[in-house]
């Protein structure tokens, strides 16, 4: 069997990765699981453990470093957020396409580790429209909304990096592109078959 694609979707906080994601991923046809990831950040109001997160302890999140249970980490405005190894490879042999979701330091490690992983990165309309979303969540302190944005002007650096630029004007749009993108490779690799 052919194994699963690796894709990998960046983008600054708040550009909406999650509401793109949730209209794609209603796409049976993308064959696509979501890879959750560990997080030491508190969990939001509406996020539950185990479904949006691991959630976890600072201690055990360096315990998988440790032990190399990660196949990527970086520490994200004073959280560590990590992908779990263990999970990817066996589901790319049972030839799903598996979709990380992650910050840019954790894409450029996942690139030298999986050189055929499909790096997305999704922009903001502009900046003001950017910073607007973060304010919209009223979920953290000034302080973190300030990081959040100064964060987002450095990643946006980054975009260089990525294979597919998508910007999120309209999240149904974007994520038609996004759709497009991943059934192209999909194609691509039957071909090779
Ligand atoms: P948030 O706190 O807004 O959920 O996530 C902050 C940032 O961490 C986002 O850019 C998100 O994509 C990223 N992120 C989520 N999970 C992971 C992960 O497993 N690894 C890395 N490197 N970044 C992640």
């Amino acid at each position: 069997m052919k194994r699963g694609l690796l894709i990998i979707i960046s983008g600054p906080s708040g550009v909406g990765k999650g509401t793109i994601r949730e209209y794609f991923m209603k796409d049976e046809g993308l064959n696509l699981t979501y890879s959750i990831s560990m997080t030491t950040r508190s969990p939001r109001k509406n996020e539950i453990d185990g479904k949006d997160y691991i959630f976890t302890t600072k201690e055990r999140f360096e315990e998988a470093i440790r032990e190399g249970d990660l196949l990527e980490w970086a520490e994200f405005v004073g959280n560590y957020y990590g992908t779990p190894l263990s999970q990817i490879e066996r589901l790319r042999k049972e030839g799903k396409n598996v979709l990380l979701e992650i910050e840019v330091q954790g894409a450029t490690q996942v690139r030298e580790k999986c050189p055929d992983a499909v790096s997305i990165f999704i922009i903001p309309p502009s900046m003001e429209e950017l910073e607007k979303r973060i304010r919209g969540r009223r979920s953290e302190p000034e302080e973190v909304v300030q990081q959040r944005l100064a964060k987002a002007v450095r990643e946006m650096k980054m975009v260089k990096d990525y294979k597919y630029v998508v910007c999120n004007d309209d999240p149904q749009l974007a994520a038609d592109m996004i759709t497009l993108i991943i059934r192209r490779h999909m194609e691509q690799e039957q071909e090779e078959e």
